[in-house]
């Protein structure tokens, strides 16, 4: 009966053995267990196969006429695309030395030769699933990461993220003294825009600014989606000048944003200024107080 290691994907295990025969006996255990198989005769061959298939195992033979096992898994634990796969030795040496510097070199087991090829099976079952764990583990982490740091709609940085970013420059701002600069976005008569083409169109509009909006910052500027249509874009290290071109910048590019229908027009306004000495809400106020200039002067335009 096929065993089912893992309901997701099929494990995939590269065994590397100098002798075919090995390479051979060992791969119809494994593919009768429902493993993938891949194999290598030496040890840069391991490497360069590892780093292509990203195998969740690799069983490794110790001796081998270019570079040995030892050092195969030493250098498969310094390369960062392979070092978390697991190791496990199957080799004919048996000495308490050579299984030392087996774990020594980061392996995760090690298995002497003659084997019993159920413990063989046991032990590879128990790291397979470990690692698939760990992955799995990872890839969940990732994303708790994402939902707690990002938006959902627009993939901007959400609301506190955003606002604990700015406690962290006006931190820095105080400690260091270099400049601190913000700009907030607000879309100008957005209500009109829902209520005309409904509220799912009014959804992209803030998808599609938002990402014109991460287009048009450098890398060290950070950029949120502070409210509904409302963005803020915390421009480290930045003094009022660089913060105001690059916010005019950002009005300009939503003139130029082509929509389905050719007659509409969707701008923003901003309010821009630099840290003196004021608190977060403070610094927050006044950009919002600028912004509210602006909306005033008329709208589709930065006041600062
Ligand atoms: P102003 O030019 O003064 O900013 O006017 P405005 O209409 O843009 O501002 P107002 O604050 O009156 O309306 C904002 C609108 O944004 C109302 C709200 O329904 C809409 N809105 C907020 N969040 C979302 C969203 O996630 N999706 C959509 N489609 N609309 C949203
Ligand atoms: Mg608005
Ligand atoms: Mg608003």
């Amino acid at each position: 009966m096929k065993n089912n290691i893992n309901a997701l994907k099929q494990p995939l295990v590269l065994i590397v053995d100098d002798t075919i025969e090995n390479l051979q006996v060992l791969g119809s255990i494994l593919k009768a267990e429902n493993y993938k198989v891949a194999v290598a005769t030496g040890g840069n061959q391991a490497i360069a196969i590892a780093n292509e298939i990203n195998p969740d195992l690799v069983l490794l033979d110790v001796m081998m006429p270019d570079v040995n096992g030892f050092e195969t898994c030493k250098n498969l634990k310094s390369i960062p695309t392979t070092k978390e796969i697991p190791v496990i030795f199957l080799t004919a040496k048996v000495e308490n030395d050579d299984i030392i510097k087996g774990f020594k070199m980061g392996a995760v087991d090690y298995i002497t030769k003659p084997f019993n090829s159920y413990e063989l099976k046991a032990r590879v079952k128990t790291h397979v699933e470990l690692k698939i764990s760990r992955d799995l583990l990872k890839e969940k982490n990732e994303l708790l990461e994402k939902l707690s740091t990002k938006d959902g709609l627009t993939g901007l940085y959400n609301y506190r993220y955003s606002t604990d970013a700015l406690a962290r420059l006006i931190e820095e701002n105080s400690r260091y003294g270099q400049p601190l600069s913000i700009a907030m976005f607000d879309i100008d008569d957005f209500k009109k825009i829902n209520d005309s083409y409904g509220h799912l169109f009014g959804d992209g509009v803030l998808v599609k600014i938002a990402s014109m909006i991460e287009n048009s910052l450098r890398k060290t500027d950070i950029a949120g989606r502070y409210g509904g249509e409302e963005f803020i874009i915390l421009y480290a290290h930045t003094a009022l000048e660089g913060a105001v071109e690059s916010t005019k910048r950002i009005i300009e590019n939503t003139q130029k944003l082509k929509w389905n229908d050719k007659s509409l027009k969707i701008t923003m306004s901003a309010g821009v200024c630099q840290r003196k000495d004021e608190d977060i809400s403070a610094l927050i106020r006044k950009a919002d107080s600028l912004l509210y200039a602006a909306k005033k002067k008329g709208k589709n335009t930065a006041e600062f």
